[in-house]
């Protein structure tokens, strides 16, 4: 017999992953059947992913070509023993042994330039869409907004001081680009914080010309983040049947992990919007390549 502290695994303990402490709050087996695509396994990525596993998502497409660097340590999940290899490498085998019932394909590919992206945006119900770049979730919302299937990205700004997640849903919300016309009448600019740039982005986006760079936050800002994406994803792909989750009301959250100059005035600040279709966006079309 067991003594107390002590547990017998099973077979069935070993081979699959027991939902039985959080049944009461969702049932996986609702969703078991759902299929998400991911761009990006990085220190936003990443975490994500844990946790909608974790929660019962259990078919994945993974997209990132990178693999893991020593520098990714202070912020990346990950263990050293896993540098240099790929991170969907890496993020399969997590998901693997969390779930042993996962199904996981990976590909060490940039999305833009993948000739398997397009295919796996088709087939999925959701995709996350986790870069550090503005221009891969440009093409992520493309993609995505061709293909009708909803997408939750989120991203960081520019040194941690908090971050945006939105989610479009075919014909209930506005797509990434309303979100940046919006921004753009509104003269509504999260990324311009007023704090100057810091010595590596100096180095960085005027020296290398990587336009797109900009400084890393800590990981707890990031995760921060990435925890309100997965929250957001899992109210997307249960949008009715779950008491635990909120109803998706606002597709847009901006959070300010700490105060910064006419953008956030507290730590923690929470701000959430409904995005609509903005008129001069075309993204209600059905299919684009189609026509009129
Ligand atoms: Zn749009």
């Amino acid at each position: 017999m067991a003594g107390e502290g002590t547990i017998t695994l099973t077979e069935e303990n070993r081979s699959s992953l027991d939902y039985s402490r959080i049944n009461y709050l969702l049932n996986p087996k609702e969703f078991k059947d759902v299929r998400v695509t991911v761009v990006g396994l990085g220190s936003g990525g990443a975490p994500a992913v844990d946790h909608l596993t974790m929660n019962g998502v259990r078919i994945w497409e993974l997209y990132d070509p990178d693999t893991l660097d020593s520098v990714n340590l202070v912020k990346h999940p990950r263990m050293r023993k896993d540098l240099g290899r790929t991170k969907v490498e890496i993020q399969k085998e997590w998901i693997l042994d969390r779930n042993p019932q996962a199904i996981v394909e990976t590909y060490v590919e940039d999305v833009i330039l993948s000739e398997n992206f397009i295919d796996s945006v088709r087939r999925s119900d959701l995709v996350l869409c986790c870069p550090d770049k503005k221009s891969v979730r440009e093409f992520v919302n493309d993609q995505c907004v061709s293909q009708q299937v909803p997408f939750v990205t989120a991203s960081v700004f520019r040194t941690g001081i908090g971050g945006e997640v939105y989610a479009y849903i075919p014909d209930r919300t506005g797509c990434y680009r309303c979100l940046q016309l919006f921004s753009l009448v509104n003269e509504f600019n999260l990324s311009d914080d007023s704090l100057g740039l810091t010595s590596e982005e100096e180095e960085r986006i005027y020296g290398l010309g990587e336009k797109d760079f900009h400084a890393s936050g800590l990981s707890i800002d990031i995760q921060t983040i990435a925890l309100i994406q997965a929250r957001m994803a899992l109210s997307v792909i249960l949008p009715n049947s779950c008491t635990s989750l909120p109803k998706v009301k606002g597709n847009w959250i901006i959070f300010g992990n700490r105060p910064a100059k006419h953008i956030f005035r507290y730590h923690l600040e929470v701000k959430e919007m409904l995005l609509k279709p903005q008129k001069t966006c075309n993204c209600q079309r059905k299919d684009p390549a189609e026509g009129d």
